[in-house]
C-alpha cells in the first residue's frame, strides 16, 4: 500500500502539499538578468531556479558563473524573499553551494554519480533529483536510495524526459512513469516540461496534465528575454507567457 507522502521543506515552501511551481532561467547570467526575471514571475512561483554551474554538452559553451552565480542567486533570493534551487555538478562544490542555495539539484547527467549522491545525502539540504535520460525508474529510485542511505530523506523526484527513438521533441516525457513513481513511492514527484520537450508551446498543456494527474509540481525555464539567453534559449518562456499559464 502507498505510504503517506514525505513532505519536503524548502524554507517556508512545502513540496508535496499542493502544486509547487519552480521556475527561473536555465543559468544565472547576471544579477540584472536573474533579478528582472524573478521579479516578473515572483507572484506565481514558489521556488526560484537558476544554474550557477551548468553541465553543457560541449566545453566551449557557457559553463555558468560559478561562485559569482551563487552570490547573485543568494542576493536575489534575499531581495525577493524566495527560496532557491541550483545544480551541483561536483562533490567538491557541495559544501559551498549548500551555503548559498536552499535546495540542491542533481541533474540528469549526474543521476548515477554515486559519490555526489552520497555527498548531498550527508547534507541536510533538500534535494531535487532529476532522472537520467537513459535511466530506468528503478535506477532513479536506486539513486534516491544513495541519498537516503546517508540520512537525508528530503528528496523530490523529477521526470525530465528520457531518450527514445522519437526526435520530434528534445526528449520523451515519461508521464506515466511520473504517475507510477507517485503510486510507488512516498517522494514528491514533479515534471520538467521545459527540458523534456524543448518546446514552450507544450508547457501549458503539460502543466495542466500534471495537476490533473496529482503530481506535486513542475519546473519551468523562464528568461526575461529568451532571445539573449546564454543557455537553452529556445525553450524558455517569457515572463508574460509564464504568468499567463500560472496566474
Ligand atoms: C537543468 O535543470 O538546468 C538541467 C540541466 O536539466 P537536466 O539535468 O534535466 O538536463
Ligand atoms: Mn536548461
Amino acid at each position: 500500500m502507498k505510504q503517506k507522502i514525505n513532505i519536503v521543506k524548502v524554507k517556508n515552501v512545502k513540496i508535496g502539499e499542493g502544486f509547487c511551481v519552480i521556475a527561473g532561467p536555465c543559468a544565472v547570467e547576471s544579477e540584472e538578468q536573474l533579478f528582472k526575471t524573478a521579479k516578473l514571475i515572483k507572484k506565481n512561483i514558489n521556488i526560484l531556479r537558476g544554474g550557477a554551474y551548468k553541465p553543457r554538452s560541449f566545453p566551449d559553451k557557457f559553463q555558468g558563473l560559478k561562485e559569482e552565480g551563487l552570490i547573485i542567486l543568494k542576493k536575489v533570493s534575499e531581495k525577493l524573499n524566495i527560496p532557491t534551487v541550483t545544480e551541483v555538478l561536483d562533490v567538491r562544490d557541495v559544501a559551498l553551494i549548500s551555503e548559498f542555495s536552499d535546495m540542491l539539484q542533481i541533474g540528469a547527467r549526474n543521476m548515477a554519480n554515486y559519490s555526489l549522491l552520497k555527498e548531498v545525502g550527508k547534507t541536510r539540504k533538500p534535494v531535487l533529483l532529476k532522472r537520467g535520460f537513459g535511466a530506468k525508474i528503478d535506477e532513479l529510485l536506486g539513486a534516491a536510495e544513495y541519498i537516503l542511505s546517508e540520512g537525508n530523506n528530503q528528496i523530490v523526484l523529477c521526470e525530465r524526459g528520457i531518450r527514445t527513438f522519437e526526435t520530434s521533441l528534445r526528449f520523451t516525457l515519461d508521464f506515466a512513469g511520473a504517475i507510477y513513481l507517485k503510486q510507488k513511492t512516498n517522494f514528491p514527484v514533479i515534471i520538467d516540461p521545459s527540458h523534456a520537450t524543448g518546446n514552450p508551446s507544450l508547457i501549458k498543456p503539460l502543466v495542466k496534465a500534471g495537476i490533473a494527474a496529482g503530481l506535486d509540481g513542475v519546473m519551468v525555464e523562464v528568461h526575461y528575454n529568451p532571445k539573449i539567453a546564454k543557455c537553452d534559449a529556445f525553450q524558455a518562456l517569457t515572463p508574460k507567457e509564464f504568468n499567463e499559464i500560472f496566474k
